[in-house]
């Protein structure tokens, strides 16, 4: 095992290895772009180091020794020296990128020896001292873990004692006091002198980083990112030489992206800052400076800029997020990756990539993230309602979409609010990594500083969620709770409306409208479509549903749970009525006014999916769902008897003894699904109706309506075929009525284990499967779906004891077996047989793809996660198939069939 690569030994290829940054700094390297020279300690160093209880192996540290060596020879600098002393940046780097959330620490290899030697090599005490408490600072708060504001709070005192405002106007009198109190704050924090050896500090930095690496920061994002450990283990670190983007005014750092992650747009997009430290424009402490201005305040230096960007991009065939330095003329990179990017831009650069001919249709398909893409069906502010809403201020439009919350001025707050169910956006004056739970649980930010590139506007963008920062208008007093601009004040738990595509704060809940499908998007989808081979259907109970799932590109609705149509507020009074019902004639005759209700919706959902199949499930749900909960009756009675109110006495009483009567302890494996059709026949006599009845009402019409039957929870063919009799029954009595043929297939879900172990039966009755993978998860995991996601399930998570949700993602050993038994066995006895799956896993991707290898027709998702469902479909199709035999194999005779 190797454990460090100097940058002219690695390349892009091995990210798991050099992590992210380290590949882009090697890869740069051999294009002769002007890099600082370093080298990476690989990932496989961090699993060590963790695996030898947190211990740096001595083998890595002689190997570190002779790197530095290396560098300081492609320098000319000395490590510890008095003239002319090299200094380093340490840096974290994991195969995936975590914006913010691992450690760094700068200007490292400082000390009361080599800051004069710096003074005098730079001719610039004041930029020696400056980088000196930089790094005191830096490397307490990371190694020491010492509280950030109490560095804060020195550097205040000491613009207070020199009158001036910014830090960049402390003399280099004001930082050496500032340098000798941070020092003092380090050793009371730890007892002991801090360590002035620059080999001792690189060891114990190293250490930092890795560290860092299982920091709750970095854990919570993975969790929250699905970052598994096939994807990033570990992280590397990087040493990188020093450059100096502070050295005055001919010094500058800067943080670009070669296209813009807001919309796509081919124009370098980004902030610089001149004479700061790259973590001033990412901490976003100075408002920075659009990077257009760069052209004029240093011109040589943009044209080095944006030809590094037409290069990097035409090498990667990628857009780039590139992080610079301009050290007294002389530019140098320290950073390239893949532009993280929101849905828009990365559906954008797709199509403009394609059209010039930097890649190609497939890559343009494989690069997307097929979750990402719900953003693009995210509210926009509703333009015609926007004149009567208070326009509070403006900052930077930095993550696009428009939100409405009540204010909260507190990390804390925020994150315990959001996780109660409260629509939160968060104010800050700037957020840091440690704020990003927060972010979780809001569904907005807004910050008064910083850039497009700043922490908050990065960590949003990555999520969807609607930003804007740099808001210097607004006036925050966090401890007061409120803020004002332009003599408006939001008070924390006011509501107000951020717009992360204009930059707009506006007082009170700004109606939103349903974004518009563009044309680039719509071009994506098609190549999609015409690449995938799984079909796409859409989970829809009402026409609105429908029309929406067939406009995002929906062929078919896989699942419509027509219990969703009793709980509409003028149907659930006649529900309950037919679950009170003292007879079956007096059942018979509620049942009757129900189906006439069915039936038009039936009609208009069959009109909305017109020429394509429409999956119609008869009742689920257990009946009592449908009855007032008995608690609450209970109290309702106490009441009405202090009322003395008779009549509305005795129904409640009624009610409640028939909800007693119908309760269950284990509900979800109760009286349920077929069961309920099996002990109230009528039930489903009256669904199968209005479905016949819908279907020879449109044929008269002349539609194109497709309707099937499913039945629920079925276990044994037992079941199934006592409902197909009554089905056949119908059908016969239907057939009658209307003078015609109607084609109705009937099938059932597979949700219960016994019915996947059995579905060779079950095949001979059903024309098609459908997979419920919500339940099917709960019975297999004997996990119950109503409560593990907030009991026991986030400790599983933390604890490693499962990696995601079984209920987000298919659990392919336990329930993703279960299935293959399904299908071989429904496929053995009917090969063509159509089979679907309709649990919520139906619009996850790699759910999506495990359905594509597994031979599923189709899968079905709510409507708005079905441009996700094709992407993935066509991503599945892409994606490489992976070695399993040494065997070569056969040439496909046919071509697969798209099902
Ligand atoms: C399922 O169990 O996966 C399913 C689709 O049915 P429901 O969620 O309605 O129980
Ligand atoms: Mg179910």
């Amino acid at each position: 095992m190797k454990p460090i690569y100097f940058f002219d030994e690695g390349d892009s290829k091995n990210k798991k290895l050099l992590g992210g940054k380290g590949a882009g700094l090697c890869e740069m390297t051999r294009l002769k772009l002007p890099v600082p020279p370093g080298f990476i300690i690989t990932t496989e160093v961090c699993n060590q180091y963790y695996q030898n209880n947190k211990k740096l192996p001595k083998s890595v540290l002689a190997q570190v020794k002779k790197n530095i060596a290396k560098i300081e020879k492609k320098t000319g600098k000395k490590w510890n020296s008095k003239d002319n002393p090299l200094l380093v940046s340490v840096r974290s780097g994991a195969a995936i990128s975590m914006p913010g959330m691992m450690d760094t620490i700068l200007n490292l290899g400082l000390n009361d020896a080599t800051v004069d030697g710096l003074a005098k090599k730079s001719n610039n005490p004041r930029f020696a001292w400056d980088s000196y408490r930089r790094f005191i600072q830096l490397f307490g708060k990371v190694v020491f873990g010492v509280d950030d504001k109490k560095f804060d709070e020195v550097l205040e005192n000491a613009k207070k004692h020199q009158a001036v405002q910014s830090d960049s106007a402390l003399n280099d009198k004001s930082l050496r006091w500032v340098v000798s109190e941070y020092k003092k704050i380090c050793e009371k924090h730890t007892g002991k002198p801090f360590p002035s050896e620059p080999s001792e500090q690189l060891e114990l930095a190293i250490k930092a980083v890795f560290d860092s690496w299982k920091g709750e920061r970095a854990v919570v994002y993975r969790e929250k990112n699905n970052i598994t450990k096939d994807i990033a283990d570990g992280t590397a670190v990087n040493v990188v030489a020093m450059v100096f983007g502070n050295m005055g005014n001919d010094s500058a750092t800067g943080v670009v992206f070669t296209r813009s992650p807001g919309d796509g747009s081919n124009q370098i997009f980004g902030d610089y800052l001149v004479n700061a430290q790259g973590e001033d424009v990412v901490a976003g402490v100075r408002t920075p400076k659009p990077v257009d201005t760069m052209e004029i305040e240093l011109p040589v230096s943009y044209k080095q800029l944006v030809s590094t960007c037409h290069k990097l991009e035409k090498h990667f065939r990628e857009p780039q997020d590139i992080e610079f330095t301009v050290e007294q003329g002389d530019f140098y990179l320290l950073q390239t990756r893949n532009a993280k990017m929101n849905a828009a831009s990365m559906v954008k650069t797709s199509v403009d990539l394609v059209k010039e001919k930097l890649i190609n249709k497939e890559q343009a398909i494989r690069r997307l993230h097929a979750e990402q893409l719900e953003q693009l069906l995210h509210q926009t502010i509703d333009q015609t309602k926007v004149k009567s809403f208070k326009q509070v201020a403006k900052g930077i439009a930095a993550s696009p979409g428009a939100s409405s919350g009540i204010a909260v001025f507190d990390v804390k707050r925020a994150t315990a609010m959001g996780e109660n169910g409260a629509k939160v956006i968060l104010i800050r004056e700037e957020t840091k990594p440690e704020d990003v739970p927060a972010f979780f649980a809001s569904v907005g930010i807004l910050t008064s500083r910083g850039g497009k590139t700043s922490h908050a506007a990065v960590v949003a963008r990555g999520m969807g969620k609607p930003c804007v920062v740099g808001c210097s208008e607004l006036k925050i007093e966090c401890e007061d709770r409120k803020c004002i601009a332009n003599g408006l004040t939001i008070n924390e738990g006011d509501a107000i409306t951020i717009d992360g595509s204009s930059g707009i704060i506006f007082l009170g809940e700004v109606p939103t409208i349903e974004p518009q499908i563009t044309e680039d998007f719509k071009t994506i989808l098609n190549w999609a479509q015409k690449i995938k081979k799984i079909g796409v259907r859409a989970n829809a109970d009402t026409p609105e549903a429908a029309v929406l799932a067939r406009k995002y590109g929906a062929q078919g609705i896989g699942l419509c749970r027509t219990e969703r149509m009793f709980n509409a507020k003028d149907r659930i009074g006649l529900f309950v009525e037919m679950i009170m019902a003292k007879s079956i004639q007096e059942r018979n005759v509620v049942l009757e006014k129900l189906k006439e209700l069915q039936k038009s919706d039936f009609i208009q959902i069959l009109k909305a999916m017109e020429g394509y199949t429409v999956t119609i499930r008869l009742l689920d749900p257990p009946l009592h769902e449908f009855l007032p909960n008995p608690e609450e009756l209970t109290n309702k009675i106490h009441k009405l008897e202090q009322q003395k109110s008779s009549t509305q006495l005795e129904e409640a009483k009624t009610i409640l003894s028939r909800a007693k009567e119908l309760a269950e302890i284990n509900p979800m494996m109760g009286h349920r699904g077929v069961r309920v059709g099996i002990t109230y026949p009528e039930i489903y006599k009256m669904q199968i109706r209005a479905v016949f009845e819908a279907t020879a009402e449109l044929v008269k019409q002349k539609v194109d309506a497709r309707p099937q039957i499913m039945i629920p929870q079925v276990s044994s063919i037992a079941e199934l075929n006592y409902i197909k009799r009554i089905y056949d029954e119908i059908k016969i009595e239907m057939e009658k009525k209307y003078n015609q043929k109607i084609k109705i297939n009937f099938g059932t879900m597979l949700e219960v284990v016994r019915a996947c172990l059995t579905s060779d039966e079950l095949v001979k009755t059903a024309e098609f499967f459908s997979f419920g993978t919500n339940d099917l998860t709960q019975a297999t995991f004997s996990f119950s779906r109503e409560d593990v996601e907030e009991k026991f399930l986030p400790e599983y998570l933390e604890k490693e004891l499962l990696e995601k949700s079984p209920f987000q993602s298919i659990d392919e050993n336990g329930v993703g077996s279960l299935m293959k038994i399904g299908i071989a066995n429904g496929r053995k006895v009917k090969p063509n047989l159509e089979i679907g799956i309709c649990g919520e896993h139906g619009g996850d991707p790699s759910s999506i793809k495990f359905c594509h290898k597994s031979g599923l027709s189709y899968v079905s998702a709510s409507p708005h996660r079905i441009p996700i469902a094709i992407v993935a479909g066509a991503q599945a199709v892409l994606e490489k198939p992976q070695k399993t035999s040494k065997k070569p194999k056969k040439k496909a005779k046919k071509k697969s069939k798209k099902r």
